[in-house]
């Protein structure tokens, strides 16, 4: 039998690589635009690293990680998300020592054994950008503004930022306790998830998908009755930098991060029309993550866009590049003489192909046309005992003829003129 791919595993075909990178071309140009260096890592970690990053009792390590023995022995995983693999390049260098905030930001796979579906890849891929040294609200709200950002580039769709804060080490011990109170009242009612998460992590049976949970919790005490004035204020002033940035949110108070790390500021973005699968960006504040990996006490805030969540809302259905120009040479004297032109258009940047074989115009025009070309130049032995090429526009169908005599050159202009007139 022929082989497959793996389940959750995706090849992204030419028509879909173009969306890739369309989607990360935008990135790039916001991430510049915030001033944000790219920093390139390992797809394989020590296991310890998310062990400890992300936290033993949060879905990705308790059942979702990419874990294997390497031939000496060693638990090495495949990297679930990007900020531990980050902070543990950010402290394995020192780069904070250099006395500024740290901006950078990530482009590429991430592995996670769930189960396959819309939305859904054991492979998918994320826009990661992490600042590292700042405290500021300031810092949160250029986190998400940047998310914003990249997805209002990419799509029209109607988008939400959902937004809450989780506290700090001051004001959480507090709810904790509230929260476990209101859990061992609640115990037998609870699913069998719920009642383990309210042993380990109970912050976390607010993701809990079960009706029957969802209508207890909503009698849970919550956060923000429990925010100490500094995150009140620190909450605060996150909104209204939104607001200035012209960013829609609304505040969820059930919005809690399935990642231990995370303090105060927690985010998600959220589309319509995306069914169940529906957040396309989320991230938050994470000041606790450098000390858990035996750094100094660096405060980070962070956001990851789902790159395979953003494919489904974007606008267009073609990203592709045009080919430029198709070369019609007919018989074995107008090829030889056209072959030659082929490097001086393309060391001039024009995209351009020729036929391997020896066909019919006809067959050549069909040819360019699947190609999609913009331009065709036909010569033929006629052409060439005239001295003259045939340009074709394959929208307007116009004809101009080209004299063989610096054909590349007026070929060049030709285009490039039409081209910006089109721009225009
Ligand atoms: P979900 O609740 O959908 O499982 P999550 O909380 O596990 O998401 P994060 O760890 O916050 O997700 O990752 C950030 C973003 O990465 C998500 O908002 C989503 O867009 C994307 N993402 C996460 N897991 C997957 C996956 N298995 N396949 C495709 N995209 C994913
Ligand atoms: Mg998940």
């Amino acid at each position: 039998m022929a082989i497959k791919a793996l389940r959750g595993f995706k090849d992204i075909l030419p028509g879909e690589s173009e969306k890739y990178r369309f989607m990360e071309e935008q990135a790039r140009q916001v991430f510049k635009n915030f001033g944000f260096n790219e920093i390139r890592l390992p797809l394989l970690e020590k296991t310890e690293l998310f062990a400890r990053g992300i936290g033993d009792h949060t879905d990705i390590v308790e059942k979702e990680m990419y874990t294997f023995k390497d031939r000496r022995g060693d638990s090495v995983t495949l990297r679930p998300e990007a900020t531990a693999g980050i902070m543990r390049a950010v402290l394995e260098h020192k780069l904070y020592s250099q006395g500024r905030d740290l901006k950078l930001f990530t482009i590429g796979p991430m592995f996670r054994y769930e189960r396959p579906q819309k939305g859904r890849l054991r492979q998918f891929n994320q826009i990661n950008s992490e600042l590292i040294g700042s405290q500021s609200p300031l810092a949160d709200a250029e986190i998400i503004g940047m998310a914003w950002d990249i997805l209002t580039r990419c799509t029209s769709a109607e988008l939400r930022v959902e937004i809450n804060s989780l506290g700090c080490p001051d004001c959480r011990p507090l709810h904790r306790e509230a929260l476990n109170l209101f859990l061992e009242n609640q115990a037998k009612e609870l699913c069998e998830d719920c009642i383990r998460r309210s042993k380990t992590n109970p912050l976390r049976i607010f993701d809990c998908k079960q009706e029957k949970c969802r209508s207890i919790l909503k009698l849970a005490p919550l956060i923000k009755h429990y925010w100490c004035p500094e995150c009140s204020k620190h909450l605060g002033e996150v909104l209204d930098f939104l607001e200035i940035f012209e960013i829609p949110f609304v505040i969820n108070p059930y919005l809690v991060r399935g990642l231990d790390y995370y303090v105060r500021t927690t985010f998600e973005i959220i589309a319509q029309g995306l069914g169940a699968q529906n957040t396309v960006a989320a991230g938050g504040r994470y000041d606790g993550l450098s000390k858990v990996l035996g750094g100094p006490d660096l405060p980070g805030v962070g956001m990851a866009v789902g790159m395979e969540r953003l494919l489904l809302l974007l606008d267009k259905d073609d990203y592709s590049d045009r080919l430029q120009l198709f070369i019609a040479a007919l018989g074995r004297e107008a090829r030889e003489e056209a072959v030659e032109w082929l490097k001086e258009f393309r060391d001039n940047n024009i995209s351009v192909q020729i036929s391997y074989e020896d066909k019919s115009l006809k067959a050549q025009l069909k040819q360019a046309d699947r190609l999609k070309a913009r331009y065709v130049l036909i010569v033929g032995e006629k052409e060439l005992e005239e001295e003259e090429a045939i340009l074709k526009n394959m929208e307007t169908s116009q004809q101009q003829a080209i004299s063989l005599d610096e054909v590349t050159a007026s070929v060049i202009k030709a285009i490039c003129s039409e081209t910006e007139e089109t721009q225009e």
